[in-house]
């Protein structure tokens, strides 16, 4: 059995949906979904997703265009108003207030789980959407002006455009031989949800540790917290080993018991951190996006924002192709996306190991410059101010999504 698709996204996660959204909102292109997995009972009955993420205004702005925002609200949105990052090795610190930048919040912490399904409802929508789950592809066959997928069914595909959308360890990068650089961060992120004594007051709180930063993620209900904790390999391991009372007790004093004391915690999980970027976003027929292309550290909460902002991107440029008629998967068409998108992430990744290197040396040295310079940050705030408005998105050549 053969169908023919005018594009083909593997990969469902926020990224994926959130393009198959965008190019069916826009045009009449016969557009395949594929996803591997099928959502997953025990995870989705948890009070809370164990993946959140730190959603940007210019993410919401995509969101809200996509007609998903109100969707995404009525499930669960947490609104945070202010950001306090500080060291742990000496006195340096700095606040951000959204009301400092004329905007009335910072931005949103979200479960995964809630975005991805609010897109996915919306595919019903669209009726030249074919969402194929559990889809396993096995083949990618690249011929003369298309691309042949043969999944496991012995079903296959035929494509003009083919969209990796399939997170870090992209099989469509692996199976088109697309080259990336990566390294290991040396550090293991631990995510869990936590009950504080004191309430978090809407704030998103990041403590540097010498052993790797420390994040607490605000939940509408004010005794709740996500917590991302980036550790050496090693020093992570025996923190999963803890049981719970002992892990509660060891993160309440990291944390310097900022939110009082923690009094329990959720299950625990782990990612190990490495930081992909590929050689190239696109070839003949082919393009990467979101963590198929680019992962960074957790520390500035950063990696769906980058992949949104992709997603909208690249929508944009097929959608301007093929209303002028022209070939929407050549090379120089996709090439339009990857200048437009490499650049941004570039400086992204460039800040992101920037920080992590400077809050990583235990020389003391370095940590009294840091501290100095935190502190210096703090009280200008022109500087600070340009650091939170670009956090947020608000920066350069979005694409029309990301714009009201
Ligand atoms: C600990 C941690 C904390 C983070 N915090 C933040 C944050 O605060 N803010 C932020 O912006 N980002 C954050 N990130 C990054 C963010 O989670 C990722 O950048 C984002 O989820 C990437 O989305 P994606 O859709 O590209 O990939 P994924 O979410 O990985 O989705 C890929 C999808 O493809 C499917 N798939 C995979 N292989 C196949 C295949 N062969 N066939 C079909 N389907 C396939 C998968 O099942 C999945 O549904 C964090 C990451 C980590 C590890």
């Amino acid at each position: 059995m053969s169908e023919a698709y005018d594009i083909i996204i593997v990969g469902s996660g926020i990224v994926g949906a959130a393009t198959a959204l965008a190019l069916a909102r826009s045009t009449s292109l016969k557009i395949a979904v594929l996803e591997a997995k099928v959502s997953d009972d025990h995870q989705e009955k948890a009070r809370y997703d164990h993946r959140v993420s730190a959603i940007s205004l210019a993410s919401k702005t995509i969101l809200q265009n996509l007609h998903c925002w109100e969707s995404i609200k009525a499930k669960r949105v947490s609104a945070y108003t202010q950001m306090h990052v500080w060291d742990a090795a000496g006195v340096g610190e700095i606040h951000f207030d959204s009301q400092s930048i004329g905007e009335s919040l910072l931005g949103y912490i979200i479960e995964d789980r809630v975005i991805r399904r609010s897109l996915q409802d919306q595919f019903q929508c669209y009726q030249n959407i074919d969402f194929l789950c559990p889809a396993i592809v096995d083949i990618l066959k690249e011929k003369e002006n298309q691309i042949e997928l043969v999944l496991s069914d012995q079903k296959t595909l035929q494509t003009k455009l083919l969209i990796g959308a399939d997170g870090a360890n992209s099989w469509v990068r692996t199976n088109a031989n697309i080259e990336f650089k990566n390294y290991d961060y040396a550090h293991t992120a631990i995510v869990a949800t936590v009950r504080t004594t004191l309430p978090n007051q809407a704030t998103a709180w990041q403590r540097f540790l010498p052993t790797g930063p420390l994040a607490f993620l605000p939940f509408d209900d004010p005794h709740d917290c996500s917590i991302v904790w980036s550790a050496e390999h090693e020093y992570a391991k025996n923190l999963l080993s803890l049981d719970d009372e002992a892990f509660c007790e060891k993160l309440s004093d990291e944390f310097s018991k900022k939110l009082g004391v923690i009094t329990s915690v959720s299950q625990r999980y782990s990612f190990p951190l490495r930081m992909r970027h590929v050689k190239n976003y696109v070839s003949p027929h082919l393009a990467l996006i979101g963590d198929a292309a680019h992962t960074l550290h957790p520390l500035a909460g950063q990696g769906v924002n980058l992949g949104l902002l992709d997603a909208a991107t690249l929508a944009e440029v097929i959608i301007d192709a093929h209303k002028k008629n022209r070939d929407f998967s050549s090379l120089s068409t996709l090439r339009r996306y990857e200048r437009w998108r490499k650049s941004d992430t570039l400086v992204m990744l460039t800040l992101v190991e920037a920080l992590k290197q400077l809050f990583g040396s235990h020389k003391k040295s370095v940590q009294q410059l840091r501290n100095f310079g935190l502190n210096l940050t703090n009280q200008l705030p022109f500087i600070k101010n340009f650091l939170i408005s670009y956090a947020l998105g608000k920066r350069g050549d979005l694409p029309g999504l990301g714009n009201l």
